[in-house]
C-alpha cells in the first residue's frame, strides 16, 4: 500500500538534503562528471525550463512580475527569471538545495533582482504571486497528496499556474528505464507518475483550468507541462 502524509515528505527532505542534494547538484550543474543517462536527464530538464521560459516572456516582459518557484532546487528557473526583472519568490523544502540555489544566484543574477530565497515546504506557502510555477516535484507524491499541492498552488496564484510532471503514459516504458534513474529500493528515490487528466480534474476541482500543453522527452527524461489559469 502506498503511504501518504508526513512520512513521504520527511522521506523526500531527508533525502534532498543529502544523497539526492549530491545526485540532483550534479544533474542541475555544468561539470563534466555525469554519466551518460544524467547527461540525458540534464538536457531534459534544461528543455522544460526553456520551455517555461518562453511560456512567461509570451505574456510580454518579465520585470516586475511576481513569481514563486515552488520546489527551486538549484535555481534552474529562479535564476534566468531574475535576470529578466522577475520578482521571485524561491523555496525549496530542503536547506541544502536552497543554499546551492542562493549561491548560484549571487554569482549569476548581475542586473535583474535577487530572488528571495526560503526552506518551506510548499503546503506553507502564503501570499499571493502573479504566476506560480512547480517542477518535477510532483514525482515525489501519489496523486492523492499532488491533488492538494495543485489545489494549494493554484490558492496562491493570481494569473497562472505551470506545472510539470512525469506522464503516466510512459509508465511502462519508463518501468523499464527507472532502475537506471533511480537505483536502489530506497522510498525517497520512488518515482510517482501522474496522468493528466487527473491534475486536470484536481484543476477543475479549483476552479481552474489548462490552457497549454506540451510533452518534453529526451531518451530518459519524460515532462508533461501545463499552464493554467482560472476557468
Ligand atoms: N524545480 C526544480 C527544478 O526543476 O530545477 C527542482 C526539481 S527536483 C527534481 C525536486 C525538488 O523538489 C527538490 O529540490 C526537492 O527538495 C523539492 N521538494 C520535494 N518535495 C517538496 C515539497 N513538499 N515542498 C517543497 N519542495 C519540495
Amino acid at each position: 500500500a502506498e503511504e501518504v502524509g508526513g512520512g513521504d515528505k520527511d522521506v523526500v527532505k531527508e533525502y534532498f538534503n543529502n544523497s539526492g542534494f549530491q545526485r540532483w547538484k550534479k544533474i542541475y550543474g555544468e561539470t563534466d562528471d555525469v554519466n551518460r543517462v544524467q547527461r540525458d536527464i540534464r538536457l531534459g530538464h534544461s528543455k522544460t525550463v526553456e520551455n517555461v521560459m518562453a511560456m512567461l516572456k509570451d505574456e510580454g516582459p518579465l520585470r516586475g512580475v511576481t513569481v514563486c518557484d515552488a520546489g527551486c532546487g538549484t535555481g534552474s528557473l529562479s535564476i534566468p527569471l531574475a535576470k529578466e526583472g522577475a520578482k521571485v519568490f524561491a523555496s525549496d523544502i530542503s536547506a541544502a538545495m536552497v543554499a546551492e540555489a542562493e549561491k548560484k544566484a549571487k554569482e549569476e543574477v548581475k542586473g535583474g533582482v535577487m530572488p528571495k530565497f526560503e526552506v518551506k515546504d510548499l503546503e506553507s506557502l502564503e501570499g499571493k504571486y502573479d504566476t506560480v510555477v512547480c517542477l518535477d516535484v510532483l514525482i515525489h507524491y501519489p496523486q492523492n497528496k499532488a491533488d492538494g499541492m495543485i489545489a494549494h498552488l493554484a490558492s496562491l496564484a493570481e494569473k497562472r499556474l505551470i506545472i510539470s510532471f512525469a506522464p503516466k503514459t510512459f509508465y511502462y516504458d519508463l518501468l523499464k528505464r527507472v532502475g537506471e534513474l533511480f537505483p536502489g529500493p530506497s522510498k525517497a528515490t520512488r518515482a510517482y507518475l501522474h496522468s493528466e487528466a487527473d491534475v486536470e480534474t484536481a484543476l477543475r476541482r479549483v476552479g481552474w483550468k489548462i490552457r497549454k500543453r506540451g510533452l518534453i522527452s529526451t531518451q530518459f527524461y519524460f515532462a508533461t507541462l501545463v499552464e493554467a489559469v482560472p476557468a
